[in-house]
């Protein structure tokens, strides 16, 4: 039942918005209850940043949609008639499934440093192509995907190409997607709650959400979207300012 839906056209772009508004829904919900919940304030990347305005929300979410039906939709029924998906019919085993997750997460984190350090140093491709994601300096769940056709299309080759030159399994591929995405999520809630991820993972290997979110405040640091050893390496890792003033 399950393997004849994961094998129809419309399965992909589904699942991509599908998973995309379940990370965001409880981002939401906590934006709505922040101003009555003390607790959930002190929670938020910038307390005294602006809250998203619901014509904030709606506009976002009516480009969300715009973009699954226009670019997302045609290209995974493009993608779909090329590879056609074949579920082995053996599972992988969890620990090589953690595994390859993890590889793909640092691939993808590898690949989009590069296409966010050009997009960022060469003008025309900042104001052509990124300058829209960066319309938001206090980011919110729904500005995640608040991006050109070009960059959503360069993310989603990125996401589709690491599982693929990892020769991992489908299911290992499906899992990674929703890792993605909600790392991505997370990066735009503006949220730092106990389990997000630079709590969780030690050694400051993750940025969580005020790494980027400084990245949408300052612009020239922080390009790597999950990890920070790439920023670290090309001298351009910043730290949040309310932890302690940021060095950049
Ligand atoms: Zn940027
Ligand atoms: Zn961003």
């Amino acid at each position: 039942f399950f393997g004849q839906h994961i094998l129809s056209p419309f399965y992909p772009v589904l699942y991509s918005f599908t998973v995309y508004m379940a990370c965001c829904i409880p981002y939401l919900a906590l934006d709505a209850l922040s101003p009555v919940i003390p607790a959930l304030k002190r929670c938020r990347v910038q307390p005294r940043g602006r809250r998203p305005t619901l014509g904030m929300v709606l506009h976002c979410l009516a480009h969300t949609v715009y973009s699954h039906l226009v670019f997302i939709f045609p290209v995974t029924v493009a993608y779909w008639y090329w590879r056609p998906v074949s579920l082995p019919r053996a599972a992988p085993q969890l620990h090589r499934l953690i595994l390859d997750v993890g590889a793909c997460l640092l691939l993808f984190d590898f690949q989009y440093f590069i296409w966010h350090v050009l997009h960022h140093k060469i003008k025309w491709l900042y104001k052509t192509f990124h300058k829209m994601h960066h319309k938001y300096t206090s980011t919110f769940a729904l500005t995640t995907q608040y991006s050109s056709a070009w960059e959503m299309l360069s993310l989603g080759l990125f996401a589709g190409a690491s599982p693929l030159l990892l020769g991992c399994h489908p299911m290992t591929e499906m899992a990674f997607f929703i890792f993605n995405i909600y790392l991505s999520v997370e990066d735009h809630s503006g949220y730092e709650l106990p389990w997000s991820t630079h709590r969780l993972i030690p050694f400051g290997l993750c940025g969580g959400p005020a790494h980027h979110d400084l990245h949408h405040q300052k612009f020239v640091s922080n390009y790597a979207p999950y990890f920070t050893h790439w920023d670290k390496l090309f001298n351009t890792h910043a730290q949040n300012s309310s932890k302690g003033k940021s060095k950049d």
